[in-house]
């Protein structure tokens, strides 16, 4: 959640959709654009089905032939998969989507099919409930699974479509890192979000050992009630954005204008959070997750690092490492942000992106934040604090002398200048 100053803003809901561990191996696939006209997916089926009959004859003699499958999506209450398919030993006895909006990811849902007892077909009707609302646009990788009257099992290979919302006007701006959606927005949203994203690639690549395994989606509301709609029941109306692993995207209401701080500062920054996901483990709503994730911004509302300079400079700087740090929510939020920020700049200007990448890689293991850092830079906490904060210009010593070389022992102190 990118915070705006001086507006103290509700932490982003994030959805924590069940993560369903079994992988089917959702290979890299060839996104293919899928319209939900059930007339337009019919000519693909003999590609479909050649490979697919192949590797199932070669497994156990039974034939399997796709007739036709649909998506179609019912934005905003939903969306429905469909299959005609026919096993050569048995009639199809069952069937179920899986799918995912983040491929390469383990997160996954499921739906169980019925079977239409007029057409034959397999109907798998995915309806929004409660919280479980996904907002339009995200992409939508599914594949069939299925089973004859004899126990003979079928896997489709996967199929790409997107959860389309037309009933209204969007644009879609594509490119290689990232795809944009807006709507209610000026034209040049989607091309500046492209570009931004396209001049942090290289410093994600490197900040977190790769890029992401899917291509992140920035879904932009210009427009309340379309804001409203998809959100269902989670209309809170204080919510502005939030940014879901399991939909590999961002989803923002942009109110007022200013578009250069949405395309560089807000996107690059909540596309952060998306690597923080699926590359490591960080505590959520702390300093050290919203500073690193504003640590990408390439677009800043005010100089961060010199606001924080001034509080070093005036003997104001809280204590960091030891307990929680300063806080990221309510009337000061922006200030914890700061900080948090310029200790992971501090953190790159001293030990580089590499730095950064060794760090997030002990905490994805498991390793606490701060022996972490300890493992990083080969010192220790209170060297880390002390430099940090002569780095801002602190001429204070850190607020806590760690009073043993124990580690994970930390006596109760006052944070200085409190
Ligand atoms: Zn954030």
């Amino acid at each position: 959640m990118k915070r705006t100053f001086p507006f103290s803003r509700i932490l982003t809901v994030l959805l924590a959709m069940a993560v369903v561990t079994s992988l089917i191996g959702l290979a890299a696939m060839q996104a293919l654009a899928q319209s939900d006209d059930p007339a337009s997916t019919a000519e693909p089926d003999a590609t479909m089905e050649a490979p697919a009959a192949a590797d199932a004859t070669a497994a156990s003699d039974v034939e399997w032939t796709v007739n036709d499958m649909t998506f179609q999506s019912n934005y905003p209450s939903g969306f429905e998969f469909t299959l005609d398919i026919t096993s050569s030993a048995a009639p199809v006895a069952r069937g179920r989507v899986v799918w995912t909006h983040a491929t390469g990811t383990n997160s996954q849902r499921s739906q169980t099919a019925e079977l239409d007892p007029e057409t034959g077909e397999l109907v798998a009707d995915w309806v929004v409930q409660g919280g479980d609302a996904v907002p339009p646009w995200v992409g939508v990788t599914y594949t069939w699974q299925v089973t004859d009257e004899d126990g003979n099992a079928f896997e489709t290979e996967p199929e790409y479509a997107e959860y389309e919302d037309t009933t209204r006007e969007w644009l879609r701006v594509e490119s290689e890192d990232v795809i944009v959606f807006t709507e209610g927005l000026p034209e040049e949203v989607g091309p500046l979000t492209v570009d931004a994203m396209a001049e942090q690639r290289e410093t994600y690549r490197a900040a977190w050992g790769d890029l992401l395994p899917y291509k992140p989606r920035a879904i932009l509301f210009g427009d309340q009630d379309a804001w409203l709609e998809w959100r269902l029941g989670l209309q809170n109306p204080r919510v502005i954005g939030t940014t879901n692993e399991h939909w590999g995207a961002t989803v923002q209401i942009v109110y007022g204008g200013d578009i250069e701080d949405l395309t560089y500062g807000t996107v690059p920054h909540e596309v952060g959070h998306l690597y923080q996901g699926q590359f490591t483990i960080m505590t959520p709503g702390s300093w050290f997750i919203e500073g690193n994730a504003t640590f990408f911004e390439l677009h800043q509302q005010y100089d961060y690092e010199a606001s924080i300079r001034e509080m070093a400079t005036a003997g104001q700087l809280p204590a960091l490492l030891d307990g929680t740090g300063p806080g990221v929510s309510g009337n000061n939020a922006r200030r914890g942000y700061d900080i948090g920020y310029t200790f992971w700049r501090w953190l790159v200007d001293n030990y580089g992106l590499d730095g950064h990448r060794e760090l997030i890689q002990l905490l994805d293991k498991g390793i606490s934040r701060n022996e972490a850092l300890q493992t990083v830079t080969g010192l220790s906490l209170q060297e880390i604090e002390s430099r940090w904060r002569v780095w801002l210009g602190a001429s204070d010593t850190p607020p806590t002398l760690f009073p043993t070389p124990t580690m994970f022992f930390f006596p109760t102190v006052t944070p200085y200048g409190q």
